[in-house]
């Protein structure tokens, strides 16, 4: 498609690095080779997509030098495509779920900062009604493709234009980044989608080794279901982050009850100041150990700060106990 006008400036950036990073062929650590750019014009604006491509460097591998690219990037555009599988996902909808108008599609997109011209809108509804029309089973080109890999790692993304809208899944092979299978459903419950993950599965001739996906319970449970034997590469960020929080909010906590047993060091402190010696160093010695550990705060979330104040004051624990233990001291209190 010839373009009159040249691309607008991205608004944000958008690094995308690869999910997978072993070897899907010799399982040898792919390194990170290259990077490539794409300018895409989503609803959310134009973003400037930099990919971090990665190849296996192993010369006696099959994928040798073989580029593999960031999984995340079908979920951003079609590939060769300037605009955003969002806008297409949109036109689709506006088109036949509410039987709008060329004219009207192309209204709409202006008022979402989408620069489009109208014959762009035309094209753009044809590359939906291709994407729906995808079948598996009929497509030597894909199975040509997928044969040749001899694998698959299935990436899955649910695309919905609005609330109330029917989510579009589609499913796409990040080896070969071919679309699979695309299909609108009204729910996306786990059952409905672990029967297209059956379809896809069934259709190809090759295994799904691997799915890459944003984690949502009803995939989680899908994959399971329909694909037991490939693995499930989750986004590490995202799972972190949501991880992290439970762990951050219970660690906060342990804390704070943790600080509560040794209020009383700083009595302790005060009552040997006025009895120097050899027994009232000790003590002090002590005593900053535990205002030392009071103060460390770790590193969350990875770091937890609770944690490491129970280690530092096990530890002060255990060597007053061994004191206890060779210089035969009358026993403490237990607080
Ligand atoms: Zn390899």
């Amino acid at each position: 498609m010839a373009r009159r006008s040249c691309q607008p400036a991205a608004t944000t950036t958008k690094i995308l690095e690869c999910r997978y990073r072993a070897c899907i062929s010799c399982g040898g650590r792919m390194w990170h080779d290259y990077n490539n750019f794409r300018r895409v014009r989503t609803l959310k604006g134009v973003v400037q997509l930099h990919l971090k491509i990665r190849r296996c460097p192993d010369p006696q591998c099959d994928r040798f030098r073989v580029p593999y690219r960031p999984e995340a990037e079908g979920q951003w555009a079609l590939p060769q495509h300037e605009f955003g599988l969002d806008v297409i996902v949109l036109v689709g909808a506006l088109r036949h779920q509410q039987h709008r108008s060329v004219p009207e599609i192309h209204q709409h997109l202006q008022q979402c900062q989408v620069q489009v011209s109208e014959r762009t809108v035309s094209n753009l509804l044809a590359r939906y009604d291709e994407l729906l029309a995808v079948k598996l089973g009929d497509s030597e080109r894909i199975a040509a493709m997928v044969g040749k890999q001899q694998r698959v790692i299935l990436a899955l993304d649910g695309l919905q234009p609005d609330v109330g809208h029917e989510v579009l899944w589609v499913m796409r092979d990040c080896l070969s980044g071919e679309i699979l299978l695309a299909k609108t459903l009204l729910s996306a419950t786990s059952a409905d989608l672990s029967a297209l993950l059956l379809q896809v599965k069934q259709a190809l001739m090759v295994p799904v080794v691997a799915v890459v996906s944003d984690g949502q319970q009803s995939i989680r449970k899908a994959v399971a279901t329909a694909l037991p034997e490939a693995a499930h590469g989750l986004c590490q960020f995202h799972y972190l982050r949501e991880a992290a929080k439970q762990i951050y909010d219970a660690d906060r906590h342990a804390k704070k009850e943790l600080k509560k047993r040794v209020r009383g060091v700083r009595a302790i402190e005060r009552s040997v100041t006025d009895s120097p010696g050899e027994m009232g160093e000790v003590v002090q010695g002590y005593c900053q150990a535990v205002r030392a550990a009071l103060t460390d705060d770790g590193r969350p979330p990875l770091d937890a700060a609770g944690l490491r104040l129970h280690e530092r004051l096990e530890a002060i624990e255990h060597s007053l106990g061994r004191v206890e233990q060779t210089q035969n001291l009358p026993n403490r209190s237990p607080d």
